[in-house]
């Protein structure tokens, strides 16, 4: 990038980064990640005591990719009401060489599409070939963005899906329609028996699905996990399962393994981060009859790859704002 500081807002991030500009920028970082050359620090998340809001930072440093930065921003519950997301942030990209402030790039859109991202390496990894039903958990902002990402990876001929406030369903069945695959509304007992490929993303503090609704062959891709507290479920699911994450350390403090972990069915040491399967340092799935399961916790290192690629090909297009420093 050139001389100057580089914004990009919500509506150009929309228009410049494409799914499959997500998918490759988070395997990537995910790989950089296994290897030592990408890492995330610490992260601060605050109630500030005002308007309800939890705000705080993600941050990291990828030295492939050449990418340091910051996102900063969270959760305003009032906002609906207003006509805003309630959940904002924004990206803040530095040169590595002299700190110099490069880009500040929206960071909703590309929350949503770095996070389908996640969840779409982890079914390109490790889901079988022969995936033809997907089940959506979760009808919520994330889940079109998670549903449109799957799709992408196995010939799924069918979607089956479940949340707990059903009204939200249809946003999923006009997704499913506009991509040309079945769908169908189910119980969660039905949709464990059916589904190939499982997507959780909700706000769910308890377990959703249980371990003997799940057959033989499944991968989860649990998304909706990102705080203490929080869980879609079974944690004898994940003892029984083949557990990979993005980040391990996350996993067993915020992810969904927080619950296996702390009951003693799973150890740190049994996840795998999945950037090792990306790198070809693990095997991935082991056997057609394993299940496998990805707790994807969200790592600041996604959001700074993404708003990379949205400040590059902003700029290549001409649609970013300059402003000299
Ligand atoms: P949303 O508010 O638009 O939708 C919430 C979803 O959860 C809906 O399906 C709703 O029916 C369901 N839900 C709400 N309360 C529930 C409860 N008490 N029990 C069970 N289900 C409940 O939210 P969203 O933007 O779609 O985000 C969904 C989840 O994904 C949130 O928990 C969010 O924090 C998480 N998230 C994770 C990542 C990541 O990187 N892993 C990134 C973004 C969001």
């Amino acid at each position: 990038m050139s001389e100057g500081l580089l914004i990009v807002s919500e509506e150009i991030c929309a228009e410049v980064v494409s799914s499959a500009d997500a998918f490759t920028a988070v395997e990537a970082v995910f790989g950089a990640m296994a290897k030592g050359d990408a890492y995330n620090f610490p992260v601060i998340r605050e109630a500030i005591g005002y308007a309800d809001a939890l705000y705080g930072f993600k941050s990291g440093f990828d030295k492939a990719g050449k990418t340091l930065g910051v996102k900063s921003g969270g959760y305003w519950p009032g906002n609906m009401d207003k006509g805003l997301t309630n959940h904002q942030s924004t990206i803040f990209l530095f040169d590595p060489d002299t700190g110099m402030l490069q880009a500040l790039v929206g960071g909703n859109y590309l929350t949503a599409v770095r996070t389908a991202a996640s969840s779409s390496v982890s079914i390109a990894h490790l889901a079988r070939k022969d995936a033809r039903v997907l089940g959506m958990v979760g009808a919520g902002h994330q889940s079109t963005f998670q549903l449109r990402a799957a799709a992408r990876q196995r010939d799924f001929e069918k979607v089956v899906a479940w949340n707990p406030h059903p009204e939200m369903l249809p946003r999923l069945a006009a997704v499913a329609e506009e991509l040309g695959v079945g769908f169908e509304a189910v119980s969660p007992q039905e949709l464990g028996a059916q589904a190939d490929v499982i997507i959780t993303i909700t706000s769910a503090f308890e377990p959703l699905l249980m371990k003997d609704w799940i057959k033989p062959g499944t991968h989860l891709a649990c998304m909706g996990t990102d705080t203490k507290g929080k869980q879609e479920v079974d944690p004898a699911l994940l003892a029984s399962a083949r557990v990979f994450a993005d980040e391990i350390s996350q996993s067993t403090t915020i992810g969904e393994a927080q619950h296996a972990t702390e009951q003693g069915l799973l150890k740190s040491t049994d996840i795998t981060p999945i950037g090792a399967v990306i790198n070809g340092d693990h095997a991935g799935r082991s056997s057609p009859e394993e299940i496998t399961l990805f707790d994807g916790t969200g790592v600041g290192l996604q959001d700074l790859a993404v708003a990379s690629v949205a400040a590059r090909e902003a700029e290549k297009q001409g649609k970013a704002t300059r402003v000299a420093l």
